[in-house]
């Protein structure tokens, strides 16, 4: 039998934290393995904030990843806390306009430059059961979609596989969770005409928000944010979260039915559901482990500061176990604290945010977020 193949760092999860933090080893000259499943719902419509290019350029890729195939994004609308809209430009934004990102090709050249930077990337491949032995290696099993498992030994593990935290969880950590914000967002086909205005709109209900936004290929994406246990005031017994209801709501907006319908609503398609919760883990680096991304910390996406985040972490990850592999033994502490302060301050504008909607406090949404004002 062949021995396991060696490396100095297995990255589990190829979105943009994982590959942050494989850049940012291979870059320090450690042999780095990034696995990605390639697993996990869709993700569709995602608006990448304009701070992100510096990360990009610190990462070296900026031009290669956000050159074409993603729509500029010149600023937000919201009607939140008043019925009218609200607009934000980015001709006032420091780093210029955002992206309306064409997310799986945003993925696909971010593991590309990792693959040109020098790393190994295995495509459709999960990295499962990872064992800590003696000698303080782990020894990983990779499992390909396509049948086949093999064997890799390594020093390090960045657990970047998203929200399931796959890694840290199986490792012992724990994963706290502060509500339990549902997505159900569905793509609109293209227009006949397409809409001059290509920028994002928020728009605060009864029982949670709605976001749409132009997509790079024509389509629309329509997303509405709410808690899955509400029950609908207009339909007694039903849940908030129906199918059925997803249309009569989206059609009672005021602004964002005005965007979806050149679209067609005749034949809506149910939507899909993804969890959308602020989460965190209780530690983001253990035993031979250091997490990074949403596995690390997931944010409400109205924050829009998920990927922003998932850079961010993945990048100070990738230093730190670099420092750590070097003797640092403070490396990892100063991650852990970094990764701190971005969450008390992602929570304290999540509560100013929920704080400037007012209009239904006594709806379970909105009274759940303006109590956690007081936590
Ligand atoms: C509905 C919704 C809308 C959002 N909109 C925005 C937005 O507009 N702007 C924004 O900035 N953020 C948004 N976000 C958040 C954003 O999607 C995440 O913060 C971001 O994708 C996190 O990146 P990541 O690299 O940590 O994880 P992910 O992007 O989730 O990548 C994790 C990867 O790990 C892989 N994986 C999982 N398990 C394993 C395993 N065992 N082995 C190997 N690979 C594995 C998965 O297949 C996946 O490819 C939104 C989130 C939701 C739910």
């Amino acid at each position: 039998m062949s021995p396991a193949a060696a490396y100095d760092v297995v990255v589990a999860g190829g979105g943009p934290a994982g590959c942050a933090a494989a850049l940012t080893l291979v870059r320090a000259g450690h042999t780095v393995l990034l696995a990605d499943a390639g697993t996990g719902p869709p993700k569709a419509g995602e608006a990448l904030v304009s701070a992100a290019r510096l990360l990009l350029s610190d990462l070296g890729v900026a031009e290669q990843v956000l050159a074409t195939g993603h729509l500029p994004c010149y600023g937000n609308l919201s009607a939140w806390g008043s019925p009218e809209l609200y607009a934000v430009d980015s001709l006032h934004d420091p780093y210029g306009h955002g992206w309306h990102l064409d997310r799986p090709l945003f993925d696909r050249r971010l593991r590309a430059a990792t693959r040109a930077a020098g790393a190994d990337v295995a495509e459709h491949t999960a990295v499962r059961r990872p064992v800590r032995r003696p000698d303080g290696t782990w020894r990983i099993a990779l499992c390909a979609r396509a049948g086949g498992e093999r064997a890799v030994r390594c020093r390090w593990v960045v657990d970047a596989t998203g929200r399931g935290a796959a890694v840290a969880v199986r490792s012992g950590a724990r994963r706290r969770t502060t509500d339990r914000l549902t997505a159900l967002h569905l793509t609109l086909d293209p227009a006949p005409r397409a809409s001059p205005d290509g920028r994002s709109l928020v728009e605060s209900d009864r029982d949670g928000w709605w976001y749409t936004a132009p997509l790079p290929s024509g389509h629309r994406l329509v997303a509405y944010f709410t808690d899955p246990d509400l029950s609908d005031p207009d339909l007694p017994g039903a849940a908030v979260t129906g199918d059925e209801r997803f249309r009569d709501r989206l059609l009672a907006t005021r602004h964002v039915s005005h965007r979806v319908r050149p679209h067609g609503l005749t034949t809506l398609r149910p939507p899909r559901r993804a969890a959308a919760h602020s989460a965190h883990l209780d530690r983001v680096h253990g035993d031979g482990w250091t997490a990074a991304g949403d596995a690390a910390a997931a944010f409400d996406p109205l924050s829009s500061q998920g990927i922003l985040t998932a850079l961010y972490t993945g990048l100070s990850a990738g230093h730190a176990v670099d420092a750590h592999l070097h003797g640092d033994r403070t490396a990892l502490a100063a991650y852990a604290a970094q990764v701190a302060t971005a969450r008390t301050a992602y929570a304290r504008e999540h509560r100013a945010v929920h704080a400037r909607e007012t209009r239904w406090p006594d709806r379970p949404f909105w009274s759940r977020r303006h109590l956690n004002q007081q936590a």
